[in-house]
């Protein structure tokens, strides 16, 4: 009887359901598949499910969606975070040339990074300097210079017989002397990691002390980008990356490989062969490519809009009309619990942004007292608070039922009065304070 109650109350709620051990298997798989369709590497693809599914157990589902499409909403939000939630900038100095050394395999696009780095900071009015540090390959140090031409940018080189560590230190000595903002090292790459390129970069780091140590992998790379990251970063350091040739069919999983496993963010994308083809890196828009399930993402965020406007729409009305009752009150205690809507709430009703993470926690303690007692009411009760106010009969059989004290109901329906007055006010335009300070 009591549980059937409350039940009822519970009715036409937000949370109907919650991503639970049994329900989110379904979208486990799905997303696994996904992540590895879209070349995230294996030890990646667990460690990251797990942690997902971790966090997303308990999570509250709106109606019109299901717990599975839920949680790949989850998935996306926790692969933005992880791989920076904004784009991350270069570095730069005031005063001193700012150094970037390029880093990366044969092919992977360091030269043409290196060009399209140079323009994007020259359009910002930087004065650059291009190095040509690569001198293994015979057409190496010509590629720089056609594509310094081709952009305006002075390129530095010495010849293939000196040592890249020397070529790179004369043109940090060029760069101090001349008045150059910025300082692009392009280096030698080998088709697979070996020791004498490691070593190699190690030397050139010494001799230049660079602000930003690139590492460019090639988005098509798929699986191998997270052990070549991980080669480059114990060895070298990594500060930052550069992701080309996604402007082919790559769904970019490299991007979250690179990010786990260094902790470096990927600052830019390359997009085409052309030197315009480079962007700032996006974690959303990857985030997207990677997951690859933009059709649910879009049902899960307007499902939830639909909700939170429902909500509000509903709340306002009612108390216009007066008719703010227990479920209402309830539902608005849980509503300031998930911040979330809460989010969605304020935006609609003026003076509500003075609520704190504080007030948060201290409404949660209420919350399961109000759950309880609210579960202990008819439905008549629920609905026409005013039948608790006139007779003191009903608030006993209530705290008996709610295995509470009548003093305690009596500052419940206290609480109650003056939530339903603030919000009365708060239509109104008038902030009253702290709603969740009552009754402290
Ligand atoms: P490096 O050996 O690392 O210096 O690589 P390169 O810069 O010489 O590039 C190798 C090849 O990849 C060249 O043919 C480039 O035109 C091509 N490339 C580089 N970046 C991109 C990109 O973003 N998209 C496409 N489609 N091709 C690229
Ligand atoms: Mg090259």
């Amino acid at each position: 009887q009591l549980s059937a109650s409350f039940e009822d109350a519970v009715k036409g709620l937000r949370g109907q359901a919650t991503i639970s051990d049994t329900n989110v298997d379904n979208a486990l798989r799905q997303v696994r598949r996904a992540l590895l369709e879209a070349d995230v590497s294996l030890s990646v693809v667990k460690k990251f499910i797990e942690e997902v599914r971790r966090k997303a157990i308990g999570t509250e589902v709106v109606r019109g969606i299901k717990p599975d499409q839920k949680f790949i909403q989850v998935v996306y939000e926790q692969l933005v975070k992880l791989m920076g939630t904004e784009n991350t900038p270069l570095i730069r100095n005031n005063g001193k040339p700012t150094v970037i050394l390029m880093a990366g395999l044969q092919g992977a696009g360091k030269t043409t990074a290196s060009a399209k780095l140079a323009l994007y900071l020259k359009s910002q009015g930087a004065k650059v300097l291009m190095v040509a540090a690569d001198i293994y390959r015979p057409a190496a140090i010509d590629q720089l210079h056609v594509l310094g031409k081709q952009i305006d940018v002075e390129v530095f080189s010495i010849s293939k017989d000196v040592q890249p560590e020397e070529i790179a230190a004369a043109s940090i000595q060029k760069g101090c002397e001349e008045g150059f903002d910025c300082i692009i090292i392009d280096t030698a790459g080998r088709l697979q990691i070996d020791t004498a390129m490691m070593e190699e970069m190690v030397r050139i780091k010494s001799a230049v002390s660079p602000d930003e140590i690139l590492l460019v992998v090639d988005s098509m790379i798929g699986q191998e980008a997270a052990e070549i990251t991980r080669t480059f970063h114990e060895q070298v350091g990594i500060t930052g990356a550069i992701l080309t040739k996604l402007d082919g069919d790559a769904r970019g999983g490299a991007a979250l490989s690179i990010r786990k496993v260094s902790g470096a963010p990927i600052k830019f994308i390359g997009v085409g062969e052309k030197v315009e083809a480079l962007q700032p890196f996006h974690p959303e828009r990857m985030a997207s490519r990677i997951l690859g399930m933009g059709d649910v993402l879009t049902l899960v965020e307007k499902a939830q809009k639909e909700v939170e406007l429902a909500d509000v729409e509903q709340m306002q009305k009612k108390l216009q009309e007066a008719s703010f009752d227990f479920s209402d009150f309830l539902q608005q205690m849980r509503l300031i619990k998930s911040m979330g809507s809460l989010g969605g709430l304020m935006k609609m009703i003026p003076g509500m942004n003075k609520i704190d993470s504080t007030m948060i926690k201290q409404g949660e303690a209420q919350l399961k007292r109000i759950e309880a007692m609210i579960g202990s009411m008819t439905p008549q009760e629920r609905q026409n608070p005013e039948l608790l106010a006139s007779q003191p009969r009903r608030r006993g059989r209530i705290a008996q039922g709610s295995g509470h004290t009548q003093n305690e109901v009596d500052k419940m329906l206290v609480d109650f009065q003056k939530m339903r007055g603030f919000m009365q006010q708060m239509t109104r335009g008038n902030n009253l304070g702290n709603p969740l300070s009552m009754g402290n």
